[in-house]
């Protein structure tokens, strides 16, 4: 175990209920550790034995078989198999794969962050084993999917623990800088098992080596990541990517000058008239840090639905509670679903409260919106993309949508809650990590062709360096 980290001695973990630790339907490991699986020779070189290239597109063809969107369970109930990468390598700990139910040989199921696209199928009835999160993603699938409690074991951020029927696995969480109660995991331990359904067998399952993987869920990339202790200086052997925006033409600018930008256009608005509405669109969570910013640059409260305000009071978030209300006509700020931000919808949102309100301007916040500069190279070099020049940006970077009128204005936001090409690149060129795992836009041969390349132009520039260096950044916060 890395000595450098303390482990701190923490309590038995505790579900969310206080019932006793459940019996579980699923398989404890049965294809365990053994001595004649070790590779031969201690030195050989780790990089080419953890998947040969033939091996790792043998296992994504599985995926692809796998994640087919036509599947259909079959009379006998059926399943659909688990991709490699939803499984740790040797581990019996599965990541964001509740939709394949009860994996063979998985006896722990972490749960990154509360998005529909990672809990696909978490429901009441789930009983395949215990799920592990952070305490505000805990409390999200408890209100929104009714999860039964006593599956649920809420984790600290930061804090080394030990994963019951892991075979001594510890996992610490990392702040994502993603949505409310977002993590990486970070997960140090032997190989114990070939969990799950690919076909692939690890030759480390039963070695003595030390593995650390750090799956990094959804997340948004910062110069914190690379600084944590757990990764800084250290080798991560495997880390599961999530690459939303592994292409060049995603350059968006620092969420914080974003979310300063819209906070001074509110501003300036309602500085103009009281009777414009700020009204933004989210959609179940995320979002939250550009709606408390407005909201206290207008020195307003936030408005929401009842179904929405107890979402957002899921995450124990003191700040965005203190300035919920249910009067819509004490708010200058409304959030709505992201849908509504449309110069239809918005007219009509808006009529409802004209005795008060006459203009809106509706934030509509998606990396998606944004369109790169003309002249944005296309396979730029990873020298010149770490070294690239900041643009800035601020309230006169943000313009109203062709559609917007004098009272009604839209603004697209480049506003997003997951990295930038950029971002992934320094953080890629930051720290020592021995794989790369792509686990988003991964469905097509062709989408995962394009990211190989990047994550081997970034692979060469590393080796070319020689020493990893963090990237120098503008503020701890963003690159
Ligand atoms: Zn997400």
């Amino acid at each position: 175990m890395a000595k450098s980290v303390g482990r701190t001695e923490v309590k038995p973990l505790q579900p969310l209920s206080s019932l006793a630790p459940p019996e579980f339907e699923g398989h404890l490991p049965s294809r365990n550790s053994n001595e004649d699986t070790k590779p031969s020779s201690p030195n050989s070189n780790v990089f080419s034995v953890l998947m040969s290239s033939h091996k790792e597109n043998e296992a994504w063809k599985e995926a692809t078989v796998a994640e087919k969107r036509d599947f259909r369970p079959n009379k006998n109930g059926g399943r659909r198999k688990a991709p490699f990468y939803k499984v740790m390598q040797g581990m019996p700990i599965a990541v964001d794969a509740f939709r394949y139910g009860t994996i063979p040989g998985v006896t722990a199921y972490f749960l990154t962050h509360a998005h529909s696209d990672h809990y696909t199928n978490l429901a009441s009835n789930w009983k395949s084993g215990p799920i592990y999160c952070s305490e505000g993603t805990a409390n999200l699938i408890v209100h929104m999917l009714a999860v039964d409690k006593k599956w649920v074991y809420p984790l600290p951020y930061g804090v080394p623990t030990e994963v019951p029927n892991t075979g001594g696995v510890h996992v610490t969480l990392i702040e994502a800088n993603h949505c409310p109660g977002s993590c990486l995991f970070f997960f140090e331990g032997r190989q114990t098992v070939n969990a799950g359904d690919s076909a692939f067998e690890s030759p480390f399952v039963g070695s003595s080596k030390i593995f650390r993987y750090l799956h990094c869920g959804d997340f948004r990339a910062s110069p914190r990541h690379v600084l944590h202790p757990l990764v800084n200086g250290k080798r991560i052997d495997h880390v599961y990517l999530d690459t939303t925006y592994l292409d060049p033409k995603y350059t968006f600018p620092p969420q914080p000058l974003v979310i300063s930008a819209c906070a001074e256009l509110s501003r300036r608005l309602v500085a103009e008239t009281e009777r414009w509405l700020i009204v933004v669109g989210t959609y179940s969570i995320g979002k939250e840090r550009i709606v408390k910013a407005i909201a206290h640059a207008v020195n307003s409260k936030v408005y929401c639905d009842s179904r929405k305000a107890a979402i957002l009071r899921c995450q124990a978030d003191a700040e965005l509670n203190a300035l919920l209300t249910s009067d819509p006509l004490e708010a200058t700020v409304h959030l709505v679903p992201l849908g509504t931000i449309t110069s239809d919808r918005l007219k009509a949102y808006i009529e409802r409260f004209k005795g008060k309100f006459s203009k809106a301007a509706g934030f509509r916040p998606t990396g998606w919106t944004y369109t790169p500069p003309t002249g944005t190279n296309e396979l730029p070099t990873i020298a010149s993309i770490v070294s690239h020049p900041h643009r800035g940006f601020n309230h006169t970077s943000l313009r109203p949508a062709r559609q917007s009128t004098a009272a009604l204005q839209l603004f697209p936001v480049p506003y997003s809650e997951h990295s930038s090409f950029f971002e992934l690149t320094c953080f890629a060129m930051s720290f020592d990590w021995g794989k790369m795992i792509a686990t988003v836009n991964v469905g097509s041969e062709n989408s995962r062709g394009k990211m190989a390349k990047w994550v081997g132009r970034w692979e060469a520039e590393r080796k070319k360096r020689g020493k990893d260096e963090i990237v120098p950044y503008r503020h701890i916060d963003y690159w």
